[in-house]
C-alpha cells in the first residue's frame, strides 16, 4: 500500500493513466494552434478540441456549441455571474445565492456588491439544503441570475438543483449551477435540470488541472471576461490550451461509460468507512445530509478531541478539514457554521473524498488509523501526583 493514502478528492484528483496518453501527441507531434487555419496542424488541433467539446457536452446532456472551455471552474463561475450581471445591467442589478458557496462565487458575489449591485445569500437548512421556498422569497422584479450550487465541495449535499431553477425560471431569471464537484460522480442533464450556466473543471474528474468549461444555454446573454482574438465565440479570448481540453474530453468520456457503476462502488467505500467510524467511536457525527449526497463524500465531527490534533495526528491519510479548502486561514468553514455546526465541532471535522484509486484495503487501514488516534487523543492525560512535601520551598 502506498503511504499516505490519498482521499482529498474534493480538492483534486489524479489525472487517470488513459488521460495522460491521450494528451500526450498534443504535446508532441500534434502541437498546432487550433485556430490556424491555413495548415494541417491548426485543423488537428481544431478537430481535437471539437471532439473534446462534443465529449464534454455529452456529459451534461449539452450541445457542443453551448461550451466555452474556460481555465477552471473559477474562471467558469467568474464568467458566469460577472459576465451575467454585465450583459443585463439594463434589467435589473440583484443577484441571488447560497451561504454555502464555494469562494469562487462567494468573491465575485462580493466584488459585484462592490459596485453596487445587491446579492442576497440564500441559507441552507441543518442538513446543508436550500429550499425552494427561501428561493421564491428572494427572487425580485431586478433579479437576473440565480446561482446555486449543485454539489458542496465540503459536505457533497447536492442541492435540488431541478426544483430550484424551476422557480428562478418561472420568474424568467436565468439560473446557474456550479457543477465542479457534481460532474463525473452523478448524473447531469441540463435540460431536465433546467440550468442555463454550469460550471466544469477537468480536474475534479481525473482530468489536468487549468482547464474548464462553462455551458452557456443558447439565447442567455453572457459578457466576456477577456477580449483579444475572438475565440470560443468572443466570450472566452486566448490561444486554446489544446493537450488540457482533450484530456478533458477524454476523462469526461471515461466518466461518462464509467459512472453508473463507480458511483455503487464509491458508495459502497464510502459507507464501509462510516460504518466502521459508527461502530468503534461514540460521538461521531456526520455534516450534512446522508440522503442527497454525492456517493464519494464523507464529512464528520469528531467529539472530545481538538481538531488540530486531529489533522496533524492523521499522517498517513491526505484529507481536509473544517477549514476545507482555505486551511490557511484559521477561521472554521463556513459551510459547517452555516449549517448550525458548532465551532468546536467544525474544527474537529474530517473530509474525505474517494476516488476511482481508492481501494477497500484503504478504507479499512483510514478507518483504523482514525479510530486509534482519537482513542488516543480522546485519553485522560496522565495526572502526576507530587507530595506538596517534595517540592521545592518556592513551588509549594
Ligand atoms: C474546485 C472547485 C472550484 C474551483 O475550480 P478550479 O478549477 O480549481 O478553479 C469551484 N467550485 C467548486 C464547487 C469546486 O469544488
Amino acid at each position: 500500500m502506498n503511504l499516505p493514502i490519498y482521499m482529498d478528492g474534493h480538492s483534486t484528483t489524479r489525472v487517470d493513466p488513459r488521460v495522460v496518453e491521450a494528451m500526450l501527441p498534443f504535446f508532441g507531434e500534434h502541437y498546432g494552434n487550433a485556430a490556424s487555419r491555413h495548415h494541417r496542424f491548426g485543423w488537428q488541433a481544431r478537430d481535437a478540441v471539437a471532439d473534446a467539446r462534443a465529449s464534454v457536452a455529452k456529459l451534461i446532456g449539452a450541445a457542443a456549441r453551448e461550451l466555452v472551455f474556460t481555465s477552471g471552474a473559477t474562471e467558469s463561475n467568474n464568467l458566469a455571474l460577472k459576465g451575467v450581471a454585465e450583459a443585463s445591467r439594463d434589467r435589473g442589478n440583484h443577484v441571488v445565492t447560497v451561504e454555502t458557496e464555494h469562494r469562487a462565487v462567494l468573491d465575485p458575489c462580493a466584488r459585484l456588491e462592490r459596485q453596487g449591485l445587491r446579492v442576497s445569500y440564500l441559507p441552507v437548512r441543518a442538513d446543508g439544503l436550500v429550499t425552494p421556498a427561501s428561493l421564491e422569497a428572494a427572487l425580485a422584479p431586478e433579479t437576473v441570475l440565480v446561482s446555486v450550487m449543485l454539489a458542496n465541495n465540503e459536505i457533497g449535499v447536492v442541492q435540488p438543483i431541478a426544483d430550484l431553477a424551476r422557480v428562478a425560471r418561472s420568474r424568467g431569471v436565468p439560473m446557474h449551477t456550479d457543477a465542479a464537484q457534481a460532474a463525473g460522480f452523478v448524473a447531469i442533464d441540463v435540460g431536465a435540470a433546467g440550468v442555463d450556466l454550469l460550471s466544469l473543471t477537468a480536474h475534479k474528474l481525473y482530468g489536468p488541472k487549468g482547464v474548464g468549461a462553462l455551458f452557456v444555454r443558447r439565447g442567455v446573454a453572457v459578457a466576456p471576461l477577456m477580449d483579444g482574438g475572438g475565440h470560443e465565440a468572443g466570450l472566452r479570448s486566448g490561444t486554446l490550451n489544446v493537450p488540457a481540453i482533450v484530456g478533458f474530453g477524454r476523462a469526461a468520456d471515461i466518466c461518462r461509460e464509467e459512472m453508473a457503476e463507480e458511483a455503487v462502488r464509491l458508495r459502497g467505500l464510502r459507507d464501509r468507512l462510516w460504518e466502521k467510524l459508527q461502530r468503534s467511536l461514540g460521538g461521531v457525527t456526520v455534516n450534512g445530509s446522508m440522503a442527497s449526497r454525492l456517493p464519494h463524500n464523507l464529512n464528520v465531527s469528531v467529539e472530545g478531541v481538538n481538531g488540530e490534533q486531529l489533522l496533524t495526528g492523521l499522517s498517513d491519510v491526505a484529507v481536509s478539514s473544517g477549514a476545507a479548502c482555505s486551511s490557511v486561514r484559521q477561521e472554521s468553514s463556513h459551510v459547517l457554521r452555516a449549517l448550525g455546526v458548532d465551532e468546536a465541532l467544525a474544527r474537529a471535522s474530517i473530509r474525505f473524498g474517494l476516488g476511482r484509486f481508492n481501494t477497500e484495503a484503504e478504507v479499512d487501514r483510514v478507518a483504523d488509523a482514525l479510530c486509534s488516534l482519537v482513542e488516543r487523543l480522546r485519553a485522560p492525560a496522565p495526572v502526576f501526583e507530587v507530595d506538596d512535601e517534595d517540592l521545592p520551598a518556592e513551588w509549594r
